[in-house]
């Protein structure tokens, strides 16, 4: 391992390092394991979330991942050293622990989690009391908490202790149980495909497709978080799921992220469906079984119009956020939104949580096609189609936000400008988003069409625009 067994008080190349692969914000911090991710940095994170909750009662689960112990354990002392009461979910799905925390009372939780990024990475993510992320202002006074170091320091006879909750994953498959029609998804005896990472979805996804009746075909479901591809649930990521489908003779594939708040489909013939197209298919499946006339469905700014259209011709209203699942929950709960989510396969739904959850879509797109009836592939051809294609072009971020300011004063033709989160424009039939990262100096630029071609031209167009700004 070419980054392993570093040890402190290095020289300059390692302080630079962990420098730049340690990310501080306020949706979270992440770091590399063996580098910038210590103990003592994660208890100091506990000792501040403890603080920011005084002391109160703190959810905490983990994905599969190797260092998820070393993290717990470090976050632990912190958190425990405050007051809080620590309630450990275990290894369990971010929406198993989110969907905890509001129903244990708990004043807040933390997910030990870096998603699909790559096995060497860690992160911890703050979750509030209704089990929504902490957004931009309460991540800000977590932080100033962090940097203030002032922490509450318990003496002996206020400590707490840890109490473990082993029935996480019964009361989540439950509350989806609760909206689903059971019976209908169990009489079609569904061969499931299932593709975990080797993540922490495996045992709530294997329960929920029990409980709905299904064969379980898994592969890449041993929970031991060594990642057996590239954890991001994608077309280039899930070949191996694509074979499995078609070599089973499944009726689906599903596919998610390591901590499983993403899910990607499968068809029955074994091709990938996009992960944008999730959302859509169960969007407009929602819909149709609301009425959708007058419903409201929030997307962020980078999903796909494939989700926008199928909403509109179902007569629901939509609105679009800044991309972060905060904002899309927070946007949901004060719309009274039917779904919504974000295009990267996560989707929302608040008859069961206001959290992105792959089970959820399981959920849904089993009872849909056991409702239709007909192969998934011809359900999802109905769906509109389109192209995106995401690409980055390495910027400062002041400079990234002044060509964000300039490329919008000089959009044309556009039907619509949106400067709500970077810039996005909409034509007719494309529209592309640019927006400086948060955590890199990287400029994202999304594009989407008809074609693949147009969306390419849309990419390049607006690439070779910001490199040259940059000169
Ligand atoms: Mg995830």
């Amino acid at each position: 391992m070419e980054d392993g067994g570093a040890r402190g008080g290095g020289g300059s190349t390692q302080t630079q390092s962990v420098m730049s692969d340690l990310m501080i914000s306020v949706s979270g911090v992440r770091g590399i394991v063996g580098r910038s991710l210590t103990p003592s940095l994660l208890s100091r994170l506990g000792e501040a979330f403890g603080t920011y909750l005084n002391s109160g009662t703190v959810v905490v689960g983990r994905d599969t991942r190797v260092s998820g112990d070393m993290v717990k354990h470090s976050v632990f002392g912190g958190l425990l050293s405050t007051g809080c009461r620590i309630l450990d979910v275990g290894i369990v799905a971010t929406p198993t622990a989110t969907m905890m925390i509001e129903h244990l009372k708990a004043d807040g939780g933390i997910v030990i989690s870096a998603s699909h990024n790559p096995i060497e990475w860690n992160a911890l993510k703050f979750f509030r009391s209704d089990g929504i992320y902490l957004n931009a202002e309460e991540g800000r006074d977590l932080l100033n908490t962090y940097y203030n170091g002032d922490f509450i320091r318990c003496p002996w006879d206020r400590l707490r202790g840890v109490e473990i909750v082993s029935d996480a994953e019964a009361h989540h498959v439950s509350h989806i149980l609760a909206v689903l029609d059971v019976q209908l998804v169990r009489s079609r005896r569904f061969r499931v495909a299932l593709d975990c990472c080797n993540g922490a979805g495996v045992g709530v996804a294997m329960l929920l497709l029990r409980e709905l009746g299904c064969e379980i075909l898994p592969i890449h479901c041993k929970p031991d978080g060594r990642f057996p591809h590239t954890p991001e649930p994608t077309f280039v990521n899930l070949q191996d799921l694509c074979r499995h489908a078609r070599e089973t003779g499944a009726d689906v594939g599903f596919a998610m992220d390591p901590d499983a708040d993403r899910l990607a489909i499968v068809s029955e013939s074994g091709s990938f469906l996009g992960e944008e197209l999730t959302l859509a298919m169960v969007a407009r499946y929602v819909l149709s079984r609301a009425g959708g006339g007058g419903a409201r469905v929030v997307i962020n700014m980078s999903t796909s119009r494939a989700t926008e259209d199928t909403a509109r011709e179902a007569g629901a209203e939509v609105y679009r956020v800044p991309v972060g699942e905060v904002h899309v929950a927070e946007a949901m709960k004060e719309s009274g939104a039917l779904i919504g989510g974000e295009g990267n396969g996560g989707v929302i739904y608040p008859k069961v949580h206001y959290g992105r959850d792959a089970m959820v879509g399981i959920g849904l797109v089993l009872e849909m096609a056991a409702r239709d009836g007909r192969p998934v592939s011809q359900i999802a051809a109905e769906l509109p189609k389109y192209h995106m294609i995401k690409t980055k072009e390495e910027c400062p971020p002041a400079l990234g936000r002044r060509a964000v300011r300039e490329l919008a004063r000089e959009a044309k033709g556009a039907v619509k400008v949106d400067t709500s989160d970077g810039l996005r424009i909409d034509w007719d039939d494309r529209w592309v988003h640019l927006r400086a990262s948060n955590t890199e100096p990287v400029l994202r630029i999304i594009a989407e069409a008809k074609t693949e071609q147009d969306a390419a031209r849309l990419v390049g167009t607006y690439s070779a625009r910001i490199r040259r700004m940059i000169q």
